[in-house]
């Protein structure tokens, strides 16, 4: 349970390939000709008026908080500035820590821009236009943008980042960047542009592609993005001009990546041969995303069946159950199919958001259902997580297990999540509706108005739903004139049975309630084609369709060999999934509960918690273990569980979303050993410190899901910890568990280490019987002399180039 602080901090020294993604169909969709564009096409959202009590109130927050304080930290973190010295406005070197921190304030004005057609704020347009302004000063003259190279030729070559590369573009497949900001601008100009009507950022941004357009080519610069995004980008681009060559610099980006390059972002093998998701997952589903674009516009067969494979791959295997994605923190990325581990799993919120632009763009190509049943589960869950009640506290990584580690934050030093959040929410009603040839699409059940063109009609709906607390939704039609379509209605998989497509996830039991279609009074019969109710028919105004969606709540069991789930289940409700937290748990701790199969459970909207939710109360039991190592399980006590993504709004503590049904599977509370009942002290305090008692036995140096104590960043020193025991004790006997994280992490086993206890007021070395040895992957034990001692202290002699840690640390 100290993984991530751990994580966090190596990433942000070690680099931080990170960001964010994009958002498309907005307001735009203009339409080439029939065949140059997705099949289906999403209803815009600025067409559709939220009504509902569960996404407005959170779109008008992010109006109202996400966004003036996103911005406020771009300027106070010095983001802004660093526009203003490139522009010549102010002097100074390059002010914040990464070169790709210029596309925080790109993805903010994505976001403004998409607020402002719903929320008109002139205030806001007003400030965009200040810093719109800021940042056509910095492009240089040819149309070149990457404010740390602008600043660093202004300061005779100095401050120009590591990742920069002496050249323009050189480095842009590692680590520079350029091509990565670019694609975030280029987003947010289209964004700007169809919000205020004015051109000043997409002059900009044209201006910029052409110079990319210029530089790069097969006979010219041929260098792919390091971080993909640029290819969504320039597609937007050509959508709103009309301009063929951007597109097809979008498709030479990805023509161009692998093979033969790092698994890390994508290059391996080129994206067309590619079958797999693999990498740092906010990279990949942004490619994945472009390739859709490409597959869509061009009618590309090869990109197609890519991204159809990957996207198997991925959600058959590594997808967890509240549609996060990206197990491990060391790539920012994907592990080994059904590697899923729950209290280090990364699922960062980009990636979560990257998924949904993904499978939004997988069901315009298909239209089958299976995509949007990913897209609701993601948005739902992992992605809402991302984001605190009050709009202003935000996740990177979104775990599904918490010993208290994990708090959501202001901001941070690499604000991919946050900015990312801040332009994605105001666009979540554009992906309610969708519309081809004569049929319309009922994607989400979200209490909206909305007018839509079908065919040659416009068509007024009306969609009345209390979701995600109940499964009824009304649809009202109303036609300008009466007028014959067929209506989609999208029948999730969880109303049917079904909690993942592919099976990586399963309900433990059929629930034989069924789906009920209502057209005007009557009850009439259901066709389900590729997962959607059809209703075909000539509509007239005051049509009413009702559909009503089994919600029970549901446990599920995840494939047998998803290791970390085994003996487990999970509880999910409609779309959400449940966890156990802290604060509604008897004793404030949930990870040593044991929830049998067939507990029985009851749920109820609670209108007093987290503003509002429904919550399943069913029962459980402590576990523990004792003295002679076995594990008891202590009487039975009521269980009450929150929807997953409400977790984390009532301060740091215990969560829990896969309940062990065994005692084998348990984390039982620890038994009253010495070392346990003692008071832990250290030469370093961190939250991580209770790990050296836990009694969490690792299964090797390197296990990322026990926690662990370190010392890291340090090195090349003595460092302690202490029990100060309840009472004098006599011991004989002490082991400890290293901590090693090579080869890419900072830890690895100490050079030396001794034991001392405490005789009256003096620290005295114990004397052994046996040498003090230093192990990997085991434990290292030492008997010595009987002492009576009120305390004992581990001395550990850290290496000279790495630091350490202990996983666990016993006194008998
Ligand atoms: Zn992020």
């Amino acid at each position: 349970m100290t993984v991530k602080t751990y994580k966090q901090m190596k990433n942000t020294i070690r680099i931080i390939f990170t960001i964010a993604g994009l958002l498309l169909f907005t307001g735009c969709v203009k339409k080439k000709s029939a065949s140059a564009d997705y099949p289906i096409q999403p209803v815009p959202f600025t067409s559709v008026k939220l009504t509902d009590n569960f996404w407005a109130p959170r779109i008008r927050k992010n109006a109202e908080v996400t966004i003036p304080i996103a911005f406020g930290y771009c300027k106070s973190t010095e983001r802004v500035r660093n526009f203003e010295i490139a522009a010549g406005l102010d002097t100074g070197r390059f002010q914040t820590i990464y070169p790709f921190d210029d596309s925080d304030v790109y993805k903010i004005i994505e976001g403004a821009s998409y607020s402002l057609q719903t929320n008109p704020d002139p205030k806001l347009e007003a400030y965009l236009d200040t810093l719109i302004q800021k940042i056509g000063l910095a492009q240089e003259p040819d149309g070149y943008l990457y404010t740390n190279r602008t600043i660093a030729e202004k300061n005779g070559g100095k401050g120009l980042h590591e990742w920069a590369g002496r050249n323009r573009w050189e480095m842009d497949s590692v680590l520079s960047h350029e091509l990565y900001n670019l694609g975030h601008l280029y987003e947010a100009a289209v964004a700007h542009y169809q919000a205020t009507g004015r051109k000043s950022l997409l002059n900009i941004a044209l201006k910029s592609a052409d110079l990319v357009n210029r530089d790069f080519g097969y006979n010219r610069i041929k260098v792919y993005p390091g971080h993909q995004v640029i290819e969504m980008g320039l597609v937007k681009l050509y959508r709103a001009t009309g301009e063929k060559k951007y597109l097809d610099l979008a498709r030479f980006f990805l023509d161009i990546r692998g093979p033969g390059g790092r698994s890390y972002n994508q290059a391996v093998l080129k994206p067309v041969d590619q079958t797999e998701a693999v990498g740092h997952s906010v990279r990949a589903t942004y490619m994945y995303s472009g390739m859709a674009d490409i597959a869509a516009i061009e009618n590309d067969d090869a990109y197609l069946n890519a991204i159809t494979k990957i996207w198997g791959d991925l959600v058959y295997g590594k997808m967890y159950l509240t549609g996060g994605i990206g197990a491990t923190g060391g790539n920012e990325g994907f592990a080994d199919p059904f590697v899923l581990p729950n209290m280090s799993a990364y699922c960062e919120t980009c990636a979560s958001i990257g998924d949904i632009f993904f499978n939004q763009r997988l069901f315009l190509l298909h239209g089958q259902s299976k995509y949007i049943d990913v897209l609701e589960k993601t948005l739902y869950n992992s992605m809402l997580s991302g984001v605190s009640l009050s709009a202003d506290r935000f996740f990177y990584p979104n775990p599904l297990e918490s010993n208290g580690q994990h708090l959501r934050q202001a901001w941070f030093g690499c604000a991919c999540c946050p900015s990312n959040i801040a332009r994605f929410v105001p666009a979540i009603p554009g992906y309610i509706y969708a519309v081809s040839d004569n049929k319309l699409y009922v994607n989400l059940f979200i209490s909206n108005d909305a007018d839509i063109n079908i065919g040659n009609s416009n068509v007024h709906i009306s969609q009345k739903a209390n979701f995600p607390w109940d499964g009824k939704v009304e649809i009202a039609v109303n036609p300008e004139k009466k007028s014959n379509f067929i209506l989609n209605i999208r029948i999730p998989g969880w109303a049917q049975n079904e909690a993942l497509p592919g099976g990586l996830y399963k309900f433990t039991d059929m629930n034989n309630e069924t789906v009920k279609l209502v057209i005007n009074g009557k009850e009439s019969g259901l066709k389900v084609i590729d997962g959607y109710a059809m209703v075909s028919r000539k509509w007239k105004s005051g049509d009413k369709v009702e559909v009503y969606l089994p919600m029970p709540v549901r446990k599920i069991i995840a494939d047998d060999r998803v290791m970390e789930d085994r003996n487990k289940i999970a509880f999910q409700r409609g779309p959400l999934i449940y966890c156990a937290e802290w604060p509604d748990n008897n004793t404030g701790k949930v990870l040593d509960l044991v929830i049998k199969k067939d507990a029985a459970f009851t749920t109820e909207f609670d209108p007093s918690l987290l503003e509002g939710t429904q919550v399943i109360k069913t029962s459980g039991s402590q576990t523990k273990k004792t003295l002679d190592g076995k594990v008891e399980m202590l009487g039975d006590e009521p269980v009450k569980l929150i929807p997953y993504p409400l977790w984390n709004n009532r301060g740091a503590g215990q969560m829990m979303v896969w309940f062990p049904t065994t005692t084998e599977s348990s984390h039982p509370l620890p038994a009253p050993t010495i070392a346990f009942m003692s008071k832990l002290k250290a030469s370093k305090i961190t939250k991580e410190l209770p790990s050296v008692n836990d009694q969490s036995e690792p299964a090797d140096s390197n296990d990322q899901s026990v926690s662990y104590y370190h010392w890291w960043p340090d090195k090349d020193k003595w460092e302690w910890v202490e029990y100060d025991f309840e009472k004098p004790e006599i011991i004989s006997k002490t082991k400890v568990y290293w901590f090693d994280d090579r080869p890419d992490g900072g830890c690895r086993i100490p050079d030396k280490w001794e034991i001392q206890y405490l005789k009256g007021n003096i620290w005295e070395p114990v004397s052994t019987k046996s040498p003090y040895t230093i192990t990997r992957d085991g434990w290292d034990s030492v008997v010595f002399n009987p002492v009576k001692a009120s305390a004992i202290k581990i001395k550990v002699k850290l290496n000279k180039d790495f630091s350490s840690g202990i996983y666990e640390w016993t006194v008998e």
